[in-house]
């Protein structure tokens, strides 16, 4: 198995010396808990300088292995916790391990054979902390978090692809790794690393509808894979009614719901290509009766905007779908995410034929359940349409939670 031209093999092989660290009783515990992450502020001592990718070994206070894991001196966030427990040697055939346990996890979604886009490794909760993997048909997409997995890629990638191979992978990176090109030796976002060249999107199914997704421009890797089981309850919600969806990206929901009967979908964002896409969506999909017959409205606009208007101007709809992005990704943004939720659930009411349904997504890490479903039900009923809960799901098989932070996506579905 080769790789592209040269493109890993500018990448130093990682220090066989590996770092001794000792920590605070309190990460100890953390650690012991099973919890991945190791921020620097922790460290009480260390053996030596270390630099990105060095393997990091913990040990307790009295001198025993407690964890292993990727270091990363350019981040607060310093060690990635790949292991804890006994020792173990990270080789090739660990990492193996390591991807054939999360391929395993995601076999019941993969039995009919309706989806080819998913989610292959979901970071921390699968083990592989700072690494994500999406499976979009034949095209892995893997998103790197920390530069310490550039110094493992080398026995990292022949080991994904030979246990899910695929014609091509994709290099993407997050914004904070991007911004460090030093460290990088020479890769970049978008890079293809392995398979043929790709000049635009890909094509995959979700439960048996087609999609595009665009693995180098789109948003997280191309798609919001994270929103599967959301969508497939929409379906079943959205018989013969008229379905508004807010933040709609690239129509994912309003295909479903045009595939589960609705008269008419619209779909609104304040992102016009993105609602290219979605127009491109529903034309992947005209085989399909009801898509055919379904009406399809693009709203380009800031939501914010434009549902005060839309309500203002009299439209109504009989169900609401509500999927912003993440309001709050730090503590100091709570107050403001919540009352954008509040905001939003009083323009989504307002937009609701009496007894209509309101399905309202969170992807902020930050605000958990409670208050999410607290903050929108009181803002509902002070809006005087009081909603009667009838579901709260969380997270699907391939997007599992392996710790607290894991645990970003809430979605409730009311009528009101
Ligand atoms: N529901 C989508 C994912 C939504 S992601 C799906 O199932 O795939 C959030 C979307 O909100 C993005 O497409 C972004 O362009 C859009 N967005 C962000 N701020 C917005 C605003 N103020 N008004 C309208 N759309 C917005």
């Amino acid at each position: 198995m080769s790789f592209h031209s040269d493109l890993l093999t500018a990448i130093p092989a990682p220090a066989t010396r590996r770092l001794a660290l000792h920590v605070t009783r309190d990460a100890e515990r953390v650690l012991r808990g099973g919890h991945p992450w190791l921020f620097a502020n922790s460290i009480v001592r260390q053996s030596h300088v270390g630099s990105p990718g060095d393997l990091a070994v913990v040990f307790d206070q009295k001198r025993r292995f407690l964890a292993i894991g990727l270091y990363d001196p350019t981040s607060p966030l310093r060690v990635r916790i790949l292991h804890q427990g006994a020792p173990v040697t990270i080789d090739r055939a660990w990492w193996r391990q390591q991807v054939s346990a999360a391929i395993q996890r995601r076999a019941p979604l993969l039995r009919d054979g309706q989806t080819t886009g998913y989610r292959l490794v979901h970071g921390e909760n699968d083990g592989l902390p700072g690494l994500v993997v999406d499976r979009y048909d034949q095209t892995l997409v893997l998103k790197l978090y920390t530069a310490a997995w550039l110094l493992h890629l080398a026995d990292f990638l022949p080991e994904l692809l030979a246990a899910q191979p695929a014609q091509r992978l994709v290099l993407r990176m997050s914004r904070a790794l991007q911004k460090e090109p030093a460290l990088l030796y020479g890769l970049s976002d978008g890079m293809v690393l392995w398979g043929p060249a790709l000049s635009g999107p890909v094509i995959f199914t979700e439960n048996g509808l087609r999609f595009e997704a665009d693995p180098l421009h789109g948003q997280k890797t191309g798609f919001f894979l994270d929103q599967r089981e959301n969508r497939a309850r929409v379906e079943a919600l959205a018989t013969g009614r008229r379905v508004l969806n807010v933040f709609a990206y690239n129509g994912g929901f309003s295909l479903y719901a045009a595939r589960g009967g609705a008269h008419l979908v619209t779909s609104l964002d304040s992102s016009s290509p993105a609602l290219e896409a979605a127009a491109r969506n529903f034309a992947l999909n005209q085989t399909i009766p009801t898509v055919a017959q379904a009406r399809h409205e693009l709203l380009v606009g800031d939501a914010f905007q434009l549902l005060p208007e839309m309500a203002a101007a009299g439209a109504r709809f009989d169900l609401v779908i509500l999927d912003p992005p993440a309001f709050a990704k730090q503590q100091a943004e709570i107050e403001r995410a919540l009352s954008a939720y509040a905001q939003l659930a009083r323009l989504g009411v307002a937009l609701l034929q009496p007894g209509g349904t309101l399905v309202f997504a969170s992807c902020s890490s930050r605000v958990g359940i409670d208050a999410f479903t607290a903050t929108v039900q009181q803002a509902a009923a002070l809006a005087g349409r009081p909603l009667h809960l009838f579901a709260q799901t969380t997270h699907a098989l391939d997007h599992p939670i392996g710790f607290p932070e894991g645990a970003y996506l809430k979605c409730l579905y009311a009528t009101a």
